[in-house]
Formats: C-alpha cells, structure tokens, sequence
C-alpha cells in the first residue's frame, strides 16, 4: 500500500470528511487538532475536539459506512489511515462471535446518535431494529455461526454433567506379530434424540473454550479406567499394552492436566501397562517452549509422548529433535500416498529410517487393507492402525479384541 494511502496530512482549517458522505477509513491522529462536528438548521454543533494517538472516524469501519459527523482539522495535523481493507484483514482472525458483536455495538451506537440528533428532546428512543449491516450475507454468516458454537457450547456443558461422552477404542496392531498392542481412545458423544456426534464437530467448539479442560480431564480419568480394566485380561505380555489419548492445545497450557496426570500415573503402580498422550505436529510447531515444557513432566512421570499427525502440517524433520517424543504417527495421508507413487513410498522408507535413528517407534494410521498393512511392514513401520484392523469401538467391544 501507498505512503500517501497510509498517511495523510491537513492544513488549517481543511475539511477531512462531512456528515452524510461514504466513508472507508479511521485515523489515527499522529500530531494536530481534529474538531468533530456536526451541522443541525446550519448552526455548527462540536461533538469532540481530538489530539495525538486519538482514533476517529471508525464506525465507517464496521456496518454501514455513511459518516455520521464532519471532521476538520484545526490547526496542520497529520493522520494515520486505517482502511476497511486492513481492519478486514484482522477481522478475519477473529471469532465469529467478536465480529457479530462488534457490529451490533456499531449499529446500536449509531441508531442512539440519530435519535439524539432528531428527536431525542421529544420522543422516547425507537424500538431496537434487527442488525441488518452493509455486510449483509457476512453478518448473517457470522451471526449464525456465533450463536451456532454457543448453543453447543452450552449443549456440551450439559452433555458433561448428564455423561453423555464415551470413550472409544481403536486397535493399534504391532506389525512384527500382528496382535493388538494397545488403543487410541476416541470421545464419542452421545446426544439424546440426536445420536452421535463425531468429534470432529464438538472438539473444535470445545477446544475454543474452557470446557475443554474439564472434558480433558474426564477423557484422561475414563482412559486410565479403561486401561485397568483391559490390563487385567491380557494374558500374553510380550510387550506392555498401552492406550494414547489426544490433548488439545489449552489442556497443554492449563494448569490442572499435570496435577490430574500424576495422579492418574501413581494407580499404574506394580502395572506394566502405560498412558501415552498424542499431540499433534501443529500443536508443537505453534507451542515449542509449552510443549517442550510438558514433555519434560512427562519424562520424569514415564509418560511417554506420541507426535500425531506427521505430515499434516510443516511435515519437517528438522524440528524433530526439539521434542523428545517416544513416537511418531504418520498421518493416514502417506497410505494414501505410498499405495500409488513410488516416490512417496520412498520418502515413507526414509522418514521412518530417521525416525529409528532418533530412537523413535512409527505409527501409520489410515490403513484400510491388507496390502497397507504389509506394504509398511515392508518399509520397516512398527505399528498400524486403521479400519482394516479395526474401526474404534466401545470398551467391551475392545476388551473381546484382546482376549482373541
Ligand atoms: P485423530 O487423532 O487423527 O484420530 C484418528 C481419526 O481417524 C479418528 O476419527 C478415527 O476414527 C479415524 N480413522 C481411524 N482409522 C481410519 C481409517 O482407516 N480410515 C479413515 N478414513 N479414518 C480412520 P475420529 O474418532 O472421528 O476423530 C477425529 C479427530 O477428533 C481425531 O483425529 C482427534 O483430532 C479428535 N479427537 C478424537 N477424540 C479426541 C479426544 O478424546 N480428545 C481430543 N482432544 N481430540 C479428540
Ligand atoms: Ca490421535
Ligand atoms: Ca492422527
């Protein structure tokens, strides 16, 4: 953008904008004098007289964009502009709900400054109209959005207390015997007269809010009572089962997983069987020093950490020695991936090469048939996971699976 778009400067007594005309701008006042004003049966009414770091003209910015005062400067100022555009652009950021609300400030801001201006000596104030913006379609797309994470934030809430979550288990297959090794366990979400809903509809609307921490806690409790429950029917203990349980971001950063994880950790006592938690690559891109942070806890707790979703994200090996993760799951995009090109194939072998080197075990999820199953095994891939294995169930369901 433009120096002279950016900034603009004004002589004495220069008009800058008048009441009435379109507007697509805030300022931001660097030096100088502003006079905000606006004209009524011609006489001249100031609404503020404005110095250094004040910001003016920014409902233009938001609904609709007609200037409901003039501005003008009093002495020579100079001005910082702030466009539509690049308030847009920081909007965008923001939660649908920020962006309704500021609106609905906007609109009732100036619907009380035109009944001020007409008729505020002789007649009550209006009833409220509906926010109906210059934005139209975007409000309402926001709107609804807003008030759609809501309710299910307040759904989820309720769903807590009444316990309609339930964890599910999806066999995780050691390829050297193919037996099951352990679980991922899954949150399912029962909702009455509605049936299940997948978490990838509920957990991002948690994960935006607090709640997550308390539905956090409930996954990691039922987790560890699933895993005693499964620890004591098997028989064959070539190796110790282990059940992984996903963490989101703000668990990571709150301050009650740790203290719940110890806890939990000491019932394992005189087992051999072990938690272990998957974070995402993303989630340790976007959070290197709080990650490395928690997997020190986890060390010293035995916990170990699984990085989930390689290849999603930066799919970069180069960080891998930031984190110390126990192992490392192959998004089910390099199945897919490795089935049809050899080049993909050949990067698989690698990446899974590294990974041993660094002392890490694989993981490929995604695996849907038999020839998967034995093309990873082929590339030297510890475990899978996948519908063909096993599509995630219900703890008696998973219970039976390690009994056979
Ligand atoms: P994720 O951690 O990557 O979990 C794997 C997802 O892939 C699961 O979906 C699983 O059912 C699905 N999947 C497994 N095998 C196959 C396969 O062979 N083919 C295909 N197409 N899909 C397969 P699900 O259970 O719907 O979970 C989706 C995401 O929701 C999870 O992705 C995870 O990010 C999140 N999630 C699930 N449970 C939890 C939880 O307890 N806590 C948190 N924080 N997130 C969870
Ligand atoms: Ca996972
Ligand atoms: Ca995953």
């Amino acid at each position: 953008m433009s120096e002279d778009r950016l900034r603009r400067t004004l002589a004495a007594g220069e008009l800058l904008f008048e009441q009435g005309q379109q507007g697509n701008a805030a300022f931001v006042i660097e030096s100088g004098v502003i006079e905000i004003f606006s004209e009524r049966d011609e006489t001249r009414q100031v609404i503020a007289r404005l110095g250094s770091n004040d910001i003016f003209g920014e409902m233009a910015l938001l609904g609709d964009a007609i200037r409901t005062a003039s501005a003008c400067a009093v002495e020579p100022t100079q001005l910082l502009v702030v466009t539509h555009e690049h308030l847009n652009e920081r909007l965008l950021g923001a939660d649908p709900m920020t962006r309704h609300l500021l609106r609905t400030v906007v609109l009732r801001c100036r619907e009380m400054l035109a009944w001020m201006r007409t008729n505020a000596a002789t007649q009550a104030m209006p009833q409220r109209t509906a926010v109906r913006t210059a934005a139209g379609d975007v409000d309402d797309a926001d709107r609804d959005l807003a008030f759609r994470r809501l309710r299910t934030e307040q759904e989820l809430e309720v769903a807590l207390e009444r316990r309609e979550f339930q964890l599910y288990f999806q066999p995780i297959v050691r390829l050297s015997d193919r037996k099951v090794a352990g679980f991922e366990a899954l949150i399912r979400w029962f909702k009455p007269g509605h049936g299940m809903v997948p978490p990838g509809e509920f957990i991002p609307v948690a994960e935006a809010s607090p709640l997550i921490n308390r539905i956090g806690l409930w996954i990691l409790e039922t987790a560890f009572d699933s895993l005693v429950e499964m620890d004591a029917v098997v028989s064959d203990k070539r190796e110790p089962l282990f059940l992984t349980v996903n963490l989101s971001a703000r668990q990571l950063t709150g301050s009650e997983l740790l203290p719940a994880l110890t806890r939990q950790v000491r019932r394992l006592e005189g087992r051999d069987c072990r938690i272990k938690l998957e974070i995402t690559e993303s989630l340790m891109i976007g959070n290197v020093v709080e990650v490395q942070a928690f997997i020190a806890r986890c060390r010293e707790l035995d916990v170990h950490v699984v990085l989930d979703d390689f290849g999603t994200g930066y799919c970069s090996l180069s960080y891998l020695h930031l984190f110390e993760v126990h192992t490392m799951k192959l998004d089910r995009s390099f199945v897919r991936g490795m089935a049809v090109s050899d080049a993909s194939e050949k990067v698989v072998r690698g990446v899974t090469r590294i990974a041993h080197d660094l002392g890490l075990k694989v993981v490929v999820e995604g695996v849907e048939r038999l020839e998967e199953a034995d093309q990873a095994a082929s590339l030297g891939i510890d475990y899978v996971q996948g519908y063909f294995y096993g599509r995630p169930v219900p703890l008696a369901e998973a219970i039976k699976k390690l009994k056979t």
